[in-house]
């Protein structure tokens, strides 16, 4: 068994070189614009026109996605299927193909296609990942790996040990350290360079940091998982900025989906105020730095929320689900900063991709 582990390790070791060199190649120092364009793209996984609305009455009529002036609606059906999944979803939106239910980062035959991180790698820009979910989960992973079968997770973490993503934050460190290869790929990050910590607080310095903030999914907001979301967004940005040709930040709010798909409104609001205060977090950066574009959107809704009742005087909502699926509605999308007019009018989930290759000049 020993023997087998270090064959597997070697063979890994080979991979990373092998892919060190390739990374050379797609990134020449001439290739260093100086740019400093910057995307953070946030998702709120399962958030509808009825999520926000909800959140907005109990939150005094406010909410940061409303400083948004650009508003635009996108259509989220899959290749295969009326009624999508996250991993179709957002690998239309970060790879510019629809493809099918429970993939993630292939086409309709299971071929890998680039996402608009691996093209901001290749292009020397920094990129980020925020999760409230496991960082191996479908919403992140569509942006770096390339897996007929979104549940291979053991697989998705190895992508994304070679990916160079400078910030990644989320749960799921059992799919690192508790393999059924026996693999450990928390020393694999740590000798490619990353600081591999538990909190926001243990990070230092400014190499590549992996934070792992549960061994698999993160708690509920309401269980206590504090502003790790809102907070993680801060700290990505002011590490990712110092590359001055740019970043691409993803951040979900990944438990306003299982909120819904529970059933739960009390939970939902809870996750929904969290993700809005990582958007004001976005939105306030993006405001001083006049460079960055900042979009907001659902990967699709889910649960079928709709309201029934409410009180802007008391700040209360009634609401009903239809479904503890996700459905088919169209999802809206706000835009913030140079080129958010782009974003608006109603289009397929796959324009993301190709706007933010504009926007990126790549
Ligand atoms: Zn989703």
């Amino acid at each position: 068994m020993k023997k087998y582990t270090l064959l597997l390790f070697i063979l890994v070791f080979l991979i990373f070189c092998s892919k060190k060199e390739d990374n050379i190649k797609l990134n020449p120092v001439e290739e260093n614009t100086g740019k400093n364009i910057n995307i953070i793209f946030l998702i709120g996984d399962g958030m509808g026109l009825a999520q926000i609305t909800a959140a907005r009455t109990i939150n005094n009529d406010q909410l940061n996605i409303l400083r948004c002036k650009n508003i635009g609606i996108q259509s989220t059906h899959a290749a295969d299927k009326y009624i999508t999944d996250s991993g179709a979803s957002v690998t239309a939106m970060a790879c510019g193909q629809k493809t099918n239910y429970y993939t993630i980062g292939v086409d309709v035959n299971g071929n890998p296609i680039t996402s608009i991180l691996e093209l901001a790698e290749e292009h020397g820009l920094s990129t980020g990942l925020i999760t409230t979910s496991h960082i191996v989960d479908a919403t992140p992973a569509a942006f770096y790996a390339h897996q007929d079968d979104r549940f291979q997770y053991e697989q998705i973490a190895l992508e994304l040990i070679f990916k160079d993503v400078e910030f990644f934050l989320g749960g799921g460190q059992k799919y690192f350290d508790q393999r059924t290869d026996g693999l450990n790929l928390i020393d694999s990050l740590i000798s490619f360079g990353y600081l591999v910590v538990q909190s926001l607080d243990q990070l230092y310095g400014n190499n590549k940091a992996a934070i792992f903030i549960a061994e698999d999914k993160p708690l509920k907001y309401l269980e206590g998982r504090g502003d790790v979301l809102s907070n993680s967004v801060t700290v990505a940005i002011a590490r990712l900025k110092e590359n001055k040709d740019g970043f691409f930040l993803m951040v979900e709010g990944a438990q306003i989906d299982w909120a819904c798909e529970d059933n739960d409104q009390e939970y939902l609001l809870a996750e929904m105020l969290d993700f809005d205060r990582a958007v004001g977090k976005a939105l306030d950066f993006a405001e001083e730095d006049g460079n960055t574009l900042v979009i907001i959107t659902g990967d699709h809704e889910t649960g079928g929320y709709a309201l029934l009742d409410g009180d802007l005087t008391a700040n209360t909502v009634e609401g009903g689900f239809m479904t503890i699926q996700h459905t088919g509605s169209l999802v809206p999308v706000f835009a913030y900063g140079p080129g958010s007019e782009e974003f608006t009018g109603i289009y397929e989930n796959t324009e993301f991709f190709y706007k933010f290759k504009e926007y990126f000049g790549f």
